[in-house]
């Protein structure tokens, strides 16, 4: 707690750096940017994309009745002779079956045009070849493949692991979400729970960093590349660029309160790095980026 609290203020933290000289990786696992490691490569993954029939559960007082398409989107990480995954997609099987399908069947509907096997392979992997996969949170449109990884470590916040596994949540459409999760994620042998932030490689090129708020335990991730600097990929700290403009909360979040500070975060977060950040879910602002086997350095 007391790790989150000192990087709400990243800035404050940089100035107290700079003033005593001590390093800003004081708060142990977000990286000094001034010599953080680098990943070498960022690619996209194509990991589907949906349409919900209610906008306004995104932006809560707008949007009644409108329909709205989001992206789904995973990343591949790749550090040395290591790959990390950043969340999993819907299930492969929704790509062969013509009726999609869905988290919350009355609301969205999903469809997948690629596997997460097959870009793999677009670029000579094959799932045994992935380390790491790093979950932002257990929606299912997130966690749908993470049983495709039998031997990486998966990398999950306690907390969210302890909720999708402890009692009812506060209203049917969570309740519904959590006995999905359960589903998805089996039982992972692999299993690492981590409490707050987390430098994955030791090197500052690729940081856990705690966004709650969305659900108990989401997070989002902070790779360095030599190249294209500090990216934050977002998770879902939120959906659309204009949530973050205007830190609104979609309805479904388990936090508003938690959801409006982790958007904070991100913002500080990307003020001290001179971050860009991708926004999982933004269609708009998906289609405009490198989609593998295209790729980030
Ligand atoms: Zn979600």
């Amino acid at each position: 707690m007391i790790r989150k609290r000192y990087l709400g203020s990243a800035c404050g933290l940089l100035l107290l750096s700079l003033l005593t000289g001590t390093a800003i990786a004081s708060s142990r696992e977000l990286p000094n940017p001034s010599n953080a490691g680098f990943a070498e490569k960022l690619y996209r993954l194509d990991c589907g994309r949906s349409i919900a029939n209610d906008e306004s559960i995104w932006t809560p007082g707008e949007n009644q009745g409108h329909s709205i398409e989001f992206s789904s989107t995973c990343w591949l990480v790749k550090r040395g002779n290591q790959w990390l995954l950043w969340d999993t997609g819907v299930p492969e099987a929704t790509a062969t079956d013509p009726n999609g399908w869905s988290t919350l069947p009355k609301l969205i509907l999903y469809h997948l045009d690629k596997t997460l096997t097959g870009q793999l392979a677009e670029i000579g992997l094959k799932l045994p070849d992935v380390t790491y996969v790093a979950i932002s949170h257990t929606h299912g449109d997130h966690i749908g493949n993470v049983t495709l990884f039998p031997d990486a470590e998966i990398l999950i916040q306690r907390t969210e692991y302890e909720w999708i596994h402890g009692g009812n949540g506060p209203n049917e459409n969570v309740n519904q979400l959590m006995a999905l999760a359960r589903r998805l994620m089996g039982n992972p042998r692999n299993l690492r729970l981590t409490d707050g932030d987390l430098d994955v490689f030791g090197d500052g090129s690729v940081t856990l960093i705690s966004t709650p708020g969305h659900t108990p335990g989401s997070q989002s991730l902070l790779v360095h590349l030599k190249n294209s600097g500090f990216i934050v990929l977002s998770g879902d700290v939120v959906h659309l660029e204009e949530n973050f403009a205007k830190s609104r909360v979609p309805s479904l979040n388990t936090d508003k309160q938690a959801s409006i500070e982790s958007m904070e975060r991100i913002r500080q977060i990307i003020k001290t790095y001179k971050a860009i950040m991708f926004i999982n879910h933004d269609k708009k602002q998906t289609d405009g980026l490198k989609l593998l086997p295209a790729f980030y350095d």
